[in-house]
């Protein structure tokens, strides 16, 4: 009789917040269905939700954050704690996974997993990175220790719209900062994911290569690794979602019911937070607007609020249907609505793909870390999308939408993110950049 050939087996380690979950999910899907069987190994915090994906193998490990670690406004120093304490736990499950047959091919982990740097290579199974970011931000990242020897990460306001040599498309405000109380923390996290790529057996990026060419050759140079940009993940399969909070799906009913290309879609992502004025001035530059607008507000992302309570009374109310506002939406079905023209957005790699990938231009409001890089390659390099420069105030926000959804400005920007769509259709299509790069990263894998 003949035996079946077991599948090669990858086993990923997701990194625990959304925008690294969303991309690490789709990244095993791909795998999945290029024949290998998927193990993904994940924290108890922000676990994903596994009965959507019945075909892998989840397993648990326990990150011993405390309830206020695990609150702590101060990401970096959650990334910090979980580094520090799944080391253990993840050895473990490592050595135990790596007992079983068939033993696995490799293993694939976050970049911000930097603790695996040498623990991996110590079981002798060849480690993989998942860089979430795109080429450009990579660059701006790898550039780090020379920007702050520099002195360009603690400039005065009165330099920031200067241009930084290093990096000809940006300016020394869009260079990538942390929200942290401790800038050392912001460095040395830099640093430790930075020696972990440099030591991997590769790198994967949820980026196209041909929309980032001169990038992609600039970090080739810095980078003695096997690079492989294969996205836009999102593209391959419609997999289910692994959102960790509860999408609200009234909010397609809801542009069901507006015109084409109408609505202003307004999202900050899953971990920024704004202050209260900024939040009423985003509230009031969309209501002036007089364009209808879908906006996810987070629970707990506006400071020292639960959720929208400081909104005046009957503001909602008072826009009789032009208006919805919900904690969290199915955002590539919203994006992908015939309702949907433009996209405030806080700029995360993610979002930013997913806006590309339906030619919905954009108006910037980064806040720290690559979306600051991707907003200045949003606005001034890529030429899609306008950037809120200036401190947030409603008529700022009204004319940005006004201009992006009426005028003729907005026309040509709509115009050439069209091409850059395309771009991303073919780069997945038989001799695309991403459909040759997946080839040579699956052939790469099976011949470890
Ligand atoms: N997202 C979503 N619903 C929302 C807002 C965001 O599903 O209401 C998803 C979005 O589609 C993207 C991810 O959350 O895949 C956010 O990742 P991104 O890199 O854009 O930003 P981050 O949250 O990491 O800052």
């Amino acid at each position: 009789m003949e035996t079946r050939e077991a599948k090669p087996v990858i086993v990923l380690f997701a990194f625990p917040l959304q925008g690294h979950l969303n991309p690490m999910i789709q990244l095993a899907n791909i795998f999945f269905n290029r024949g290998f069987s998927i193990t993904l190994i994940h924290t108890h915090f922000n676990s994903p939700n596994s009965s959507n994906f019945p075909h892998f193998t989840f397993v648990s490990i326990p990150d011993g954050l405390s309830e206020s670690e695990a609150s702590n406004p101060d990401v970096i120093d959650i990334l910090h704690d979980l580094n520090s304490k799944c080391v253990a736990p993840f050895g473990d499950c490592l050595k135990k996974l790596l007992s079983e047959e068939p033993k696995a091919a490799c293993v694939i982990v976050d970049a911000l997993w930097y603790f695996t740097d040498g623990l991996t290579e110590n079981f002798g199974i060849p480690r993989i990175v998942l860089r979430t970011i795109n080429l450009s931000a990579f660059v701006a990242f790898s550039k780090f220790h020379v920007l702050r020897e520099k002195g360009y990460l603690s400039l005065q306001d009165s330099q920031a719209d200067l241009p930084v040599p290093e990096l000809p498309n940006l300016r020394m405000k869009d260079l990538p900062w942390f929200q942290t109380e401790d800038p050392r923390s912001g460095d040395t996290l830099q640093i430790g994911v930075m020696k972990a790529l440099k030591s991997s057996s590769g790198i994967i990026f949820n980026a196209i290569e041909d929309l980032e060419t001169e990038q992609l050759d600039q970090a080739l140079k810095e980078f003695p690794v096997s690079f492989f940009s294969i996205g836009p993940f999102h593209r391959y399969v419609s997999a289910s979602s692994c959102s960790l909070l509860t999408q609200d799906m009234t909010c397609l009913s809801w542009l069901d019911k507006q015109t084409p290309n109408s609505v202003i879609y307004a999202s900050l992502g899953s971990i920024a937070s704004i202050d209260e004025s900024e939040f009423l001035e985003i509230a009031w530059g969309l209501r002036n607007s007089n364009q209808p607008f879908l906006w996810v507000v987070r629970p707990g992302s506006i400071h020292g609020n639960e959720w929208i309570e400081i909104l005046p009374k009957g503001f909602i109310e008072n826009l009789e249907g032009r208006c919805k506002i919900v904690k969290w939406a199915p955002q590539p079905e919203v994006l992908a609505h015939r309702a949907t023209g433009g996209f405030l957005t806080h700029c995360g790699w993610n979002s930013t793909l997913e806006g590309i990938c339906e030619a919905i231009p954009m108006i910037c409001k980064p806040s720290f870390g690559d979306q600051r890089v991707n907003a200045r390659y949003i606005s001034d390099v890529w030429k899609i999308g306008l950037h809120l420069e200036n401190k947030i105030e409603r008529l700022e926000i009204e004319n940005a939408v006004r201009t992006l959804m009426t005028s003729s400005e907005g026309e040509e920007i709509r115009k050439r993110i069209l091409p850059m769509k395309e771009t991303a259709e073919q780069c997945l299509k038989l001799g695309g950049s991403s459909f040759r790069n997946l080839e040579n990263l699956i052939a790469y894998i099976l011949s470890f």
